[in-house]
């Protein structure tokens, strides 16, 4: 099979146009246009295109993705939301909680996501462990599509043993909301010892109550140094670090820093108010997520990585990393990119620049997966199809073809 295909003429974030070949799911070169042959090369027209690594999700709910009809809004916030989903057994039905989670995912693979984190509740009700199970069955079927990583969250009063039967299922995360529990810092010390016994990543919904006393993400700093746990740590939402005063947030963010913790923030979420810019200039690495889709907590979720990475407020290269690389990195992925050798996980936007693809957000996109087509326009192509890129370029040479 020949996997070699040629974009030819994308408009990178510099401004410069290049013709970009890839070859066996990887960035082979970038050259100048007009060196390439476009006749005798299989190849897709990117002109007026922008080309930008394939961005990622960090952290998205998939067990409660569009429950906004069933579920209904909250008049109690976020806390009430998050309650009465509990009380709910209806969405976890497996062919609704099936149904939905696979809509949500052909929406983000549709805007340009090739790699999803999902966090799902485990120990509710008689099948404490079935949105891991259904998940895992749907990452098998989104296999060419995206990566998909699960994170097990107990909900309170989950067992030890409930918690290693998520990682047994497909769970590779072990997360948690520690300020549910009796003792925040006592749930904190037993996930990681769960983490650390189950060798997977944690992964902590951390002082998104609003109460900056708690700090339960310093404790977890704290407690990563004193335990020697080595593998990956994501410390989510944060809000609460906005009450902070700025030289106290600031110590916050050094401590942060230094344990080498990741920090995925969701500004698009209701009431977030995690301090991007002063956590950056900390030196912490911030990713950006989603966080929902079309909830009772969060009713206008776009799962669109050029809405998440707008919402940052940071400027626009730094607003694209926290979506693309820097959330590869929470993944545990290669930060991708646009050199030869970089994974040919590629995201093309019809647009001029990079700030005004964040500004105006156009659905005319193209999204490569391993050097394939995976989706235009937002629609997928089909999940079973096969094709490489250079095989389906074969049959539009020389021009972007309309959607599947
Ligand atoms: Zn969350």
């Amino acid at each position: 099979m020949n996997d070699r295909i040629t974009l030819f003429g994308a408009t990178l974030p510099d401004g410069r146009a290049r013709d970009v070949v890839l070859r066996n799911g990887r960035i082979s070169m970038l050259r100048e246009p007009g060196r390439l042959c476009r006749e005798t090369c299989a190849g897709l027209d990117l002109t007026g295109y922008l080309l930008l690594p394939a961005p990622a999700e960090p952290h998205v709910h998939l067990d409660r993705a569009l429950t906004w009809e069933p579920v209904g809004s909250d008049p109690d916030g976020r806390d009430g939301a998050w309650r009465s989903w509990l009380v709910r057994p209806a969405p976890y039905h497996p062919g609704d909680l099936r149904r939905r989670s696979r809509a949500a995912l052909r929406t983000l693979a549709g805007h340009g996501v090739t790699a999803v984190r999902t966090h799902l509740d485990i120990g509710a009700g008689r099948t404490p462990l079935r949105a891991v199970e259904v998940m895992a069955e749907l990452r098998a079927e989104f296999d060419r599509v995206l990566d998909l990583q699960i994170v097990a969250v107990p909900v309170p009063g989950t067992s030890d043993r409930t918690i290693v039967d998520a990682v047994s299922a497909g769970a590779r995360v072990i997360g948690g909301r520690p300020r549910f529990a009796s003792d925040c810092r006592q749930e904190i010390r037993r996930l990681l010892r769960l983490a650390d016994r189950a060798e997977v990543a944690l992964d902590l919904h951390l002082d998104d109550g609003f109460d900056p006393r708690l700090l339960a993400v310093g404790d977890l700093a704290r407690l990563l140094r004193a335990s020697g746990f080595d593998r990956p740590v994501t410390a989510s939402h944060l809000a609460g670090l906005n009450r902070l005063a700025p030289s106290a947030l600031g110590r916050v963010g050094e401590t942060i820093a230094a344990s080498g913790m990741r920090v995925v923030a969701l500004p698009s979420e209701r009431g977030c108010g995690l301090p991007i810019r002063e956590l950056v200039a900390a030196g912490v690495t911030v990713a950006a997520g989603g966080d929902h889709l079309r909830t009772a907590g969060h009713p206008m979720g776009l799962a669109d990585p050029l809405a998440t990475a707008a919402a940052t407020g940071l400027p626009a290269a730094q607003a694209w990393a926290a979506v693309a690389g820097h959330a590869r990195n929470v993944l545990g992925l290669d930060p991708g990119g646009l050199e030869p050798g970089a994974a040919a996980d590629l995201f093309a936007v019809r647009a001029g620049s990079l700030a005004e693809a964040l500004q105006t957000r156009p659905q005319d996109r193209i999204v490569l997966r391993g050097g394939r087509v995976v989706a235009r326009s937002g629609r997928l192509a089909p999940i079973d199809r096969s094709t490489s890129l250079a095989q389906d370029a074969q049959v539009s040479r020389g021009r972007v073809p309309a959607a599947a």
